[in-house]
C-alpha cells in the first residue's frame, strides 16, 4: 500500500493510541524479522527505491545513528549533512532554499535544529509541492523530539509487558529545556491513568503550556524538588541532563543540579518492579555503577531507539501491513 496522503512526523501531539500500538507492533516484529539473513534480505528491499537527507544542525549522537542505521535496514540510500557549519547557510542562504534542495534530491527529510518550527515548515512547503515527501522532526530546539518520546513509550511498553496503564512516572531534572520531557508528557497522554512526578530545581520547572496540557487533558501531576520521594513512588523513573546549551549568560552554573543526581543508595528506595530511564547522554545524572541494576533500562531505550525508528519509517511509507504480513 502506497497510497493517501503524506505522512509526517512533527509533534508528539499528533499521534494517538491505535497508532502507538500499531507502531509498536511493527517495531517488535522488525526486531525479530532481522535477526536472520533472509529476513534482513526482506527488510532491505522495502525501500531500497527511496533516499533520505539527515540534516542535523545540532550535536547528536543516538538519533543520528539510530536513523542512519534504520535506513540501511531499509535499503534506504542516505546523504547526511551533520552540522549547520557544512550548509550553504553559512553563506547566507535562507533555511528555506536549503530545505528545497534537499527536497530535490531525496525522498525523505530528517531533521534536528536548533530553530522550533523547521520541520513544520518544511512539511508546509512541501506538501503544496508536486512531489510531498515525509518530514520527520528529529528535535526542534528546546521544545520538541517526537521519535524520542515514541521509543521511550515503546520502551515502557515493553518493560511493563504491554501493561502501560495507571503507571506514575517521575520525570526529573531541566524539564523547562529538555524537548524530550514535552514530547514524553504530550505522548503519555494515550495511556490512561498516567500520573506525572516532576522533579527539578525551581529555575528548570515544568513550562506553562505543558501545565495546561495536562489540567486540560485532567492529568495528574505533581510537582517538587524531592527526588527521594519521587524515586519511592514512582514506576518509572525518567531522568535527564541540564541543557545548558541554552544558557544566555551561563545561568545553569548558579543551579545546584547535583541534588537531581541518582545515587546508588536509591536503589533500595526504588520498587522492585520499576525502571530506570534515561534519554541520554548523561552527565553525573545517573552513575555507571547503576547500570548493572536490572532496573535500569537506559540501554535497552537506546537499542529499542533502532527498533521504533525503523518502524516509524516503515510506517511513514505505509509498509506496516507489508511487514507485518512477513511470515
Ligand atoms: N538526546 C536528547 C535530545 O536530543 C536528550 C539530550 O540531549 O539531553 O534532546
Amino acid at each position: 500500500m502506497n497510497s493517501g496522503p503524506v505522512t509526517h512526523i512533527l509533534s508528539s501531539l499528533q499521534f494517538d493510541t491505535d497508532t502507538l500500538y500499531t507502531l509498536f507492533e511493527l517495531a517488535d516484529r522488525i526486531r525479530k524479522i532481522s535477526k536472520s539473513k533472509d529476513g534482513l534480505d526482506f527488510l532491505r528491499t522495502i525501500l531500497s527505491h527511496k533516499r533520505a537527507v539527515l540534516y542535523f544542525a545540532q550535536p547528536s549522537t543516538r538519533t543520528y545513528l539510530s536513523f542512519n542505521n534504520a535506513c540501511q535496514i531499509l535499503g534506504i540510500q542516505t546523504s547526511d549533512m551533520r552540522s549547520a557549519a557544512t550548509s550553504s547557510e553559512v553563506k547566507g542562504e535562507s533555511i528555506e532554499d536549503t530545505l528545497e534542495t534537499m527536497h530535490s534530491y531525496t525522498d525523505m527529510i530528517i531533521i534536528r535544529h536548533s530553530e522550533d518550527d523547521i520541520a513544520e515548515k518544511a512539511a508546509w512547503m512541501f506538501n503544496r509541492s508536486d512531489k510531498p515527501i515525509p518530514i520527520i522532526n528529529a528535535g526542534s530546539g528546546p521544545v520538541e523530539h517526537p521519535t524520542q518520546a515514541l521509543l521511550d513509550a515503546y520502551t515502557i511498553h515493553r518493560a511493563f509487558k504491554g501493561k502501560i496503564k495507571n503507571k506514575t512516572i517521575a520525570i526529573i531534572g531541566d524539564l523547562r529545556r529538555g524537548r524530550t520531557v514535552r514530547s514524553l508528557t504530550y505522548l503519555l497522554k494515550n495511556f490512561p491513568g498516567i500520573r506525572f512526578n516532576y522533579v527539578s530545581p525551581a529555575e528548570l520547572a515544568l513550562p506553562a503550556d505543558v501545565k495546561n496540557y495536562l489540567q486540560k487533558h485532567e492529568i495528574a501531576f505533581e510537582e517538587s524538588d524531592n527526588l527521594d520521594k519521587a524515586v519511592r513512588k514512582s514506576d518509572i523513573i525518567y531522568s535527564t541532563r541540564i541543557q545548558d546549551e541554552y544558557d544566555q549568560h551561563h545561568e545553569s552554573l548558579a543551579i545546584d543540579y547535583t541534588k537531581f543526581y541518582l545515587k546508588k543508595s536509591h536503589l533500595a528506595l526504588l520498587k522492585k518492579d520499576s525502571i530506570i530511564m534515561h534519554p541520554l547522554p548523561r552527565r553525573n545524572e545517573i552513575p555507571a555503577e547503576i547500570d548493572a541494576d536490572s532496573r535500569a533500562w537506559y540501554w535497552k531505550q537506546e537499542i529499542n531507539g533502532l527498533w521504533m525508528r525503523t518502524a516509524i519509517i516503515s510506517h511513514i511509507f505505509k509498509e506496516d501491513g507489508y511487514i507485518l504480513n512477513y511470515r
